[in-house]
């Protein structure tokens, strides 16, 4: 794939706090996760432009549920994961395979990574990655069908992508997610700086996304499970003495469940 990239990402917001992301030139888009049609659609009548794909991480709602009407507009693949109750998908995708979108030239590699879903894929290409509700800016998903193990891995295979590697996630649950964060990291000055740059985001009213792998790498406490002090307060929070990254994970994942 060429180093200029052909589109670019814009972010519809959906729902209370869902993104659907419109991949875009001049005349053709893709779109991730689109939970409701009705922004696609009105996107699309006001930019002129033609549906060329439809991309989806996982089988939620308010990822998929404006699929079947998208396709009433628009004959176009869809794309999503196999193993998951998607009854619109025209190609089911597992680890390694590649999706092509040739009118935007784009070429995205396929990561599985479950652990909120038990088949969730990302979609990577051209240090663009499309994460849906795994990784999110300073947090991760809920665990509703895997386990602690899964999402560690999945979370590890995420951070090893280039540091500049644009992170779009499907929620803006960033504010609240930094709030828990810096309750497990107080000492991290990053985060406290993230913190102050994100509120401001905020309140001009901007998408926090995309994040950056790196920044993940070193605000997020779900990636930073080795960490002393993500150890030292999942501890406190357990009671008990934990070091293994996994049972931090675990710890912290149920610590803000309840935060
Ligand atoms: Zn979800």
């Amino acid at each position: 794939m060429s180093e200029t990239k052909r589109y670019n990402v814009v972010p519809l917001p959906a729902f209370k706090d869902n993104y659907i992301w419109v991949l875009r030139d001049e005349r053709h888009a893709a779109v991730v996760d689109p939970g409701d049609a009705r922004p696609v659609l009105d996107y699309l009548a006001s930019e002129g432009l033609r549906l060329s794909a439809i991309l989806a991480t996982h089988h939620h709602a308010d990822h998929v549920g404006g699929v079947a009407e998208l396709l009433r507009h628009f004959g176009v693949p869809v794309y999503g994961p196999k193993g998951e109750p998607i009854a619109t998908l025209s190609r089911a995708l597992a680890e390694g395979e590649r999706v092509e979108v040739p009118e935007l030239a784009a070429i995205f590699h396929v990561i599985s990574i479950p652990g909120h879903t038990r088949a969730h894929i990302a979609y990577y290409g051209a240090k663009d990655l499309f994460c849906g509700d795994t990784l999110f800016a300073c947090g991760c998903g809920r665990l509703f069908e895997g386990t602690p193990q899964q999402m560690c891995a999945s979370l590890a295979k995420l951070a090893r992508l280039p540091e500049d590697t644009q992170v779009y996630c499907g929620h803006e649950y960033t504010l609240a997610n930094i709030r828990f964060a810096r309750a497990v990291e107080p000492a991290n000055a990053a985060l406290a700086e993230r913190e102050r740059a994100e509120m401001r985001t905020r309140e001009q009213d901007r998408p926090t996304l995309p994040s950056a792998i790196g920044r993940e790498k070193a605000t997020n406490p779900f990636l930073r499970c080795g960490e002393p002090e993500v150890a030292a307060s999942a501890s406190r929070y357990l009671g008990q003495d934990v070091r293994d990254p996994v049972q931090v994970f675990a710890a912290i994942r149920n610590w803000k469940n309840e935060f």
